[in-house]
């Protein structure tokens, strides 16, 4: 069905979805035998490399005498099509019924998918709360070179998910930024998709319960309370009721809040970022820091919005300047390229209630990075 039909426009109902179970404490990762008990008897734990390194050793020894055989796998790197069926297959000859994805969103993502390809149960231990996957029944799927090939709608969101606090406050704080960058869109994104009426993303595809609204609100005002004191404790690797708040919002908040809500404009200039080369280097969240900047000019909000969430995302060091996002060469006309590629037939940026062609999204990207240009070079004189 076309985005813009009336019949899309006019959905009646409410779903709802979300994982089964969502616990978040500091030393979660050491009681992960105990937390699989209730779920079956063979567990295949796929974990990003540097997670090995680091942890896997514990975490194997945290399984002897739980009755539960478990099988480490090393993550690949990459949620492509090759990696998918690798690990498929091996849960597979493993036999297991939980498959666990510990460490970041692409390691989540496969998981999932070889989890629902085996019939197993779902569990995501997550190492950096650097994006909204671990709480989705949505997976993105990449070509093995890392360019975004297709967002998978999956019939099952995780049974479990457990956030070790503490592993979350040591790692490197560009990933808790990040993931602020990400969680930023989830409120403004979640407005987009109430102005115009649209479908959230739980099949099947009905309008956003009140709770769900709620709950994307509540996303934002706790980054708009807790986002600086948490960055500055998490540089310090220090453990507060800011950081515990910030991973909330950034793993169940804003997880529940995008998939409950549907995406817009944020996500959708976000994918026509990566058609410059120069965005390569960046992560999601930070691309979808800016790409919440940009959806406010487009959705022509008041100026005194888009000042204040331009310096939040200054302050916290989330791009707010094209020049912030390696593209200070970029031309009008690369920019009408992002432009084009953001519109792509089934993109996310359809949601918004405002007219939209290349010209328009192009000229809203361009006059955001004229303004926040402005803003800085104020704020130095
Ligand atoms: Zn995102």
């Amino acid at each position: 069905m076309p985005e813009s039909s009336h019949a899309q426009r006019f959905l009646s109902g409410r779903s709802f979805g979300g994982p089964g179970k969502y616990i978040q404490r500091a030393g979660e990762m050491g009681r992960l035998a105990h937390h699989l008990q209730p779920l079956g008897k063979t567990a295949f734990l796929l974990v990003d490399g540097c997670v090995i390194e680091k942890m896997g050793q514990a975490i194997e020894r945290s399984f002897a005498g739980s009755g539960i055989s478990i099988r480490l796998e090393r993550f690949g790197g990459e949620c492509c099509t090759e990696e998918i069926e690798r690990v498929t297959a091996l849960v597979r000859a493993a036999k297991a019924d939980i498959v666990v994805g510990i460490g970041g969103g692409k390691t989540a993502d496969t998981a999932k998918l070889a989890a629902i390809a085996n019939d197993a149960r779902i569990v995501i231990a997550p190492t950096i709360a650097s994006t909204d996957a671990p709480c989705s029944a949505v997976a993105v799927r990449y070509t093995a070179q890392g360019i975004c090939e297709e967002a998978l709608f999956l019939s099952r969101n995780p049974d479990l998910v457990i956030v070790d606090s503490a592993v979350i406050a040591k790692a490197p704080v560009r990933f808790l930024v990040a993931g602020i960058g990400d969680a930023l869109s989830t409120w403004y994104e979640a407005r987009s998709n109430l102005d115009s009426r649209s479908a959230n993303l739980v099949q099947p595809n009905l309008p956003a319960p009140a709770a769900a609204i709620a709950i994307a609100r509540a996303c934002h005002d706790v980054l708009m309370r807790d986002a600086l004191a948490a960055k500055i404790a998490v540089e310090k690797g220090l453990l507060t009721q800011a950081v515990e708040n910030i991973i909330e919002a950034n793993t169940l908040l804003s997880g529940l809040g995008f998939e409950n809500c549907g995406v817009s404009a944020a996500h959708g200039i976000h994918d026509g970022l990566t058609v410059l080369h120069g965005t390569h280097g960046f992560l999601h969240g930070e691309k979808v820091a800016f790409g919440v900047l940009c959806l406010l000019m487009l959705e022509g909000r008041p100026l005194i919005e888009i000042e204040e969430t331009a310096r939040f995302c200054a302050a916290l060091g989330l791009p707010t300047r094209l020049a912030d996002l390696g593209l200070a060469d970029a031309s009008p006309a690369d920019i009408g390229r992002v432009a084009e590629a953001s519109l792509k037939p089934g993109s996310s940026i359809y949601k918004v209630a405002v007219p939209l062609s290349p010209e328009i999204v192009r000229d809203a990207i361009l006059s955001l990075d004229a303004f926040t240009r402005e803003l800085t070079s104020h704020a130095r004189a």
